[in-house]
């Protein structure tokens, strides 16, 4: 065996029970403790398909950041963004467990100053580039119009997206998102990043009857084993991440649960061993 490099990735794993900014129905503040009971659960084993053992990996749990519901979204955002920093000052890879998807703003906010050079992929049947929805700048529909604004990557790649609508197609033109919309995807399509990566990966990419507790059903998407093919492939090191939109109030039969923790933990192994 290869001795470890002194640089080997320490992974921190963090849960956001928050989603006061979701647009049409509230549960993925439920979400973080379903996904790592299913993650522990002895109906699977902790190996992940990359060969590691994530029950003795460098895989930290550092439990959950749980706002009251009646708690003012903009201390929750401050709240996010101070934890992810202190995350990062540890010389640790965040993997936040959401929540809506409203958290990867202020995550971005508490992670960039880190990574000067860094590209994000982001994994959605949405674009979440509105500028405002319903009056609410910070919606769960908004955070990459926030992100590109501020600066937060150099660079944003999404993929699976199958709402494009006229102001989103704008948005898309005027930040210089790279769109790959779910109707152009090609398996075995490379996704090459020349800068340190962090994967945003809202659960209603997935196909809506393969994962249907989600609070937007969006038919069309990709299968399990296409989206861990599209995560098992990145050559880019993947320095943060998240994993949102899971609604365990709309998982009837559990499937859902079984779904995100497969997703997390092959996102967790991809963080933890480098495709060199
Ligand atoms: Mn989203
Ligand atoms: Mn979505």
């Amino acid at each position: 065996m290869s001795p470890q490099p002194v640089t080997s990735p320490r992974v921190a794993l963090l849960g956001v029970c928050y989603d006061g900014s979701s647009s049409y129905l509230r549960g993925p503040a439920g979400a973080p403790p379903i996904i790592r009971e299913a993650l522990w659960s002895e109906a699977g084993n902790p190996w992940t398909e990359l060969g590691l053992d994530l029950s003795a990996a460098a895989l930290d749990d550092e439990g959950d950041l749980a706002p009251a519901p009646d708690e003012d979204p903009e201390q929750v955002r401050l709240f996010i963004e101070a934890a992810v920093k202190r995350i990062a000052e540890s010389g640790r890879r965040p993997l936040l467990l959401g929540g809506d998807h409203s958290i990867t703003y202020p995550i971005l906010r508490g992670f960039r100053p880190f990574h000067p050079r860094l590209s994000i992929l982001h994994f959605d049947a949405h674009g979440d580039l509105w500028d405002e929805f319903e009056g609410d700048r910070y919606s769960h529909a908004c955070p990459f119009a926030r992100i590109m604004e501020e600066g937060l990557t150099d660079q944003l790649v999404q993929v699976g997206i199958r709402t494009m609508n006229g102001h989103q197609r704008e948005q898309a033109r005027r930040f210089g998102v790279k769109v790959i919309e779910m109707k152009d995807w090609r398996d075995g399509t490379k996704l090459e990043f020349d800068t340190p990566l962090y994967v945003s990966f809202d659960l209603d990419v997935i196909e809506p009857g393969l994962a249907p507790g989600i609070s937007h059903r969006e038919a069309g998407g990709f299968s399990v084993r296409q989206a861990l093919a599209i995560v098992q492939s990145l050559t880019a090191p993947v320095v943060g991440a998240d994993f949102v939109e899971f609604n365990p109030a709309a998982d009837r039969t559990g499937v859902t649960a079984a779904v995100s923790a497969k997703l997390v933990k092959e996102l967790a192994a991809r963080m933890l061993v480098e495709n060199r």
